[in-house]
């Protein structure tokens, strides 16, 4: 007997929660049931996490956490709680298969059959954002060895274990050379520890279009968080419906399983949603947690019901489909068809799956790092940066610290900038010995002493470094 948290969630959650664990107890599954409340009703209590710490303690006791989707309310101060539970609970892989049903749900892509591995962890959703300046807020894009380093192991061992051939990887570095480029450098690394599976790069946005075109090209594909929120969404809409596919958000000690859609308030409390996306969330959890015979049942069942042409709203065709069912009636089909194999589906058969095992991260030995300089991001209304420049070259000190380049919105504006370039009111000054070499922290805090003497308005600093003699910036565009 396992012990699982269970939230109901809101919008379709409650109805599409009801019928997986109705499902779930006719197939004998052998889980007891924590149930806790998360979402909507919480945030509204004026709890901004939308979850209590008596709730937090129940999900890591369990470590087992089965959930339906939740509405983030709209606007500042409230924190999603699907990005933080699965930060704080340090669940770093979001596997989300997505399988085509052809010929029983109409899709363009009759052999399609791929998993989506996205890191859930940092990315642009560490939720760091400033407003800066009247017209210019930013988000912070985190990327991590160790969180790259995890994500795209834990990509190969499940091609491995799972018997898949291929991983892919998308990035965009030809343009975020530092961070997508180390998510690509060690995809390199790692991929020639595993010689008997293909690897392959793509960028993503033509990544993107090839996979939405011919996905059948694709097996396995690890992405950085964001665009793996993204096409994972992509991929389960073009099997049939958004409503078909599961996730499971894996972490060394917790694990959470949920469907990939969201709450649907639109369709809520009219027993029209799809439950299968959470029912294959709970498929996932009983493989997870060894009750694979039973993880055979409910999939097996789930496939002769689909089979069967018993299909909820979202995938209803007329001339595909028999019998159009509400979420109630096509749970109660699953529970009919429990211990039956589908016909024209090749029934499933779940081999002992041992919960993936990854070595620890060891980090390696520090590099020799080196400042080397400074951007000092200014706040200014003007729009000639030759005027700027003038003025920023008054606090030019006497270590030989000179400005190199100002850049806006991260393009080259001074020196020899184009009179066409746009402007908004946020300007990058970089500063840099002129032979390019090491300056020290007090250098930085007289320039910016400097800079207040002036009256310029600095809104933050960020420091160059080099690494091993290898520069950890980027150059500006133009540069
Ligand atoms: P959504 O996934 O809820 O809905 C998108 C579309 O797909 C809608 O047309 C909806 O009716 C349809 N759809 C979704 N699930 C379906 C199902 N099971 N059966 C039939 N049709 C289905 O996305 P949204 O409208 O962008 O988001 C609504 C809310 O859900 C937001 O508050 C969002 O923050 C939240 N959300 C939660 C999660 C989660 O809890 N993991 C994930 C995504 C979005």
């Amino acid at each position: 007997m396992t012990r699982i948290t269970v939230a109901k969630g809101d919008g379709i959650g409650p109805e599409i929660m009801d019928a997986t664990l109705n499902i779930l107890f006719a197939a004998g599954a052998q889980i007891e049931i924590d149930e806790i409340e998360v979402g909507a009703k919480v945030y509204l209590s004026g709890n901004s996490s939308g979850i209590s710490l008596t709730s937090w303690e129940t999900i890591r006791k369990n470590k087992v956490f089965l959930k339906a989707p939740i509405t983030t309310p709209q606007g500042g101060g409230y924190k999603s709680l699907n990005v933080s539970t699965r930060k704080f609970l340090g669940l770093y892989a979001n596997v989300r298969p997505c399988k085509s049903l052809y010929p029983f749900v109409s899709t363009k892509h009759p052999v399609m059959d791929m998993v989506i591995v996205r890191e859930n962890e940092e990315d642009l959703y560490a939720g760091i954002e400033h407003q800066q300046t009247d017209e210019v807020v930013q988000c912070l894009k985190l990327i991590s060895r160790p969180g790259c380093e995890k994500i795209i192991r834990y990509a190969f061992e499940y091609a491995k274990d799972q018997n898949r051939k291929k991983v892919s990887c998308f990035t965009k570095d030809n343009i975020m050379k530092q961070t997508d480029g180390l998510f690509h450098q060690i995809f390199d690394e790692i991929a020639k520890e595993y010689p008997e599976i293909e690897n392959e790069h793509w960028i993503v946005d033509i990544g993107a279009a090839k996979m939405a075109d011919t996905p059948e090209d694709f097996d396995v594909i690890v992405m950085p968080n964001l665009y793996g929120d993204v096409l994972s969404d992509v991929a389960a809409q073009i099997t049939g419906s958004v409503g078909l596919a599961g996730s499971a958000n894996i972490g060394e000690e917790c694990s959470m399983f949920e469907a990939i859609h969201g709450s649907a308030p639109t369709i809520s409390g009219k027993n029209v949603a799809n439950p299968s996306g959470l029912i294959q969330g709970a498929i996932l959890m009983l493989n997870h947690i060894g009750q694979i015979k039973i993880a055979e049942k409910v999939q097996n069942a789930w496939l002769k019901t689909i089979e069967e042409g018993i299909h909820t709203n979202d995938i209803f065709k007329e001339g595909t489909s028999k019998q159009k069912v509400g979420t109630k009636e096509f749970a109660q089909a699953v529970i009919s068809n429990l211990g039956k194999t589908p016909s024209l589906f090749k029934p499933v058969i779940y081999k002992n799956q041992s919960q993936l095992k990854l070595p620890k991260y060891v980090r390696k030995p520090a590099a020799n790092k080196k400042l080397v300089g400074v951007d000092v991001f200014v706040h200014w209304n003007g729009s000639d940066p030759n005027e700027l420049a003038e003025k920023v070259m008054l606090v030019e000190n006497k270590n030989n610290i000179k400005l190199n380049i100002i850049t806006n919105r991260g393009i080259k504006v001074w020196p020899d900038g184009f009179k066409e370039t746009f402007c908004t009111d946020h300007w990058r000054c970089r500063f840099k010995k002129s032979d390019s070499t090491e300056i020290t922290k007090a250098n930085i805090i007289t320039l910016l002493q400097q800079c207040m003497i002036e009256n310029i308005d600095t809104i933050k600093t960020e420091n160059l470094y080099s690494f091993d003699g290898k520069a950890g910036y980027s150059l500006g565009q133009g540069q």
